[in-house]
């Protein structure tokens, strides 16, 4: 089989056709294979190995439901990132190269949560330093919550393919 296929992403939804995450061509034909989904979408034509062909899946739906606790989400620095749209939540400029700020230092037991951490371009960071907003004479564009719990936040930051988006009606095409 061709690597650049089976590396090609696959949107996995659960049985009841809620999009689950992405998997590639691979997994999904081992998924596929094991009755443990269902073909929806072969959007890129057939795989031959020597023996057989097999659909490269685009889109497949779990034959069983997956539950998943929506609430515990990690937090990661690209998380935050994302949240505040790679913008400097001092100063409002946008960037790829933001650093995370904890708005009360770590130090001074500030938590590393949804609620202390914000993103904050390099000198900003450096201005703010080891102080909190107030001492540094800085103000918070917003204040930082955590997302709204949202089974679709895996998808915000990710390259769609056009078949996925009849599954995906929330998310605009742009
Ligand atoms: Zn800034």
């Amino acid at each position: 089989m061709s690597n650049t296929v089976t590396v090609a992403p696959v949107l996995v939804l659960n049985q009841n056709y809620e999009p689950l995450n992405v998997c590639n061509v691979r997994r999904a034909i081992v998924l596929l294979g094991r009755e443990k989904a269902e073909l929806l979408v072969n959007g890129r034509g057939e795989l031959h190995s020597p023996r057989q062909s097999f659909p490269a899946p685009s889109v497949i739906r779990l034959t069983y439901m997956v539950r998943r606790p929506l609430l515990q989400r990690r937090l990661s620095r690209r998380d935050v990132f994302v949240r505040d749209k790679y913008m400097c939540q001092y100063c409002g400029k946008e960037s790829r190269t933001m650093t995370l700020d904890h708005v009360v230092p770590r130090f001074r037991d500030g938590g590393h949560a949804w609620d202390n951490v914000v993103a904050a371009c390099i000198p900003c960071n450096h201005r703010k330093a080891g102080r909190t907003p107030k001492e540094a004479g800085m103000r918070l564009l917003h204040e930082p919550q955590a997302p709204r719990p949202n089974p679709y936040y895996l998808f915000q930051a990710r390259s769609l393919q056009d078949e996925w988006l009849q599954f995906m009606p929330w998310m605009k095409r742009s």
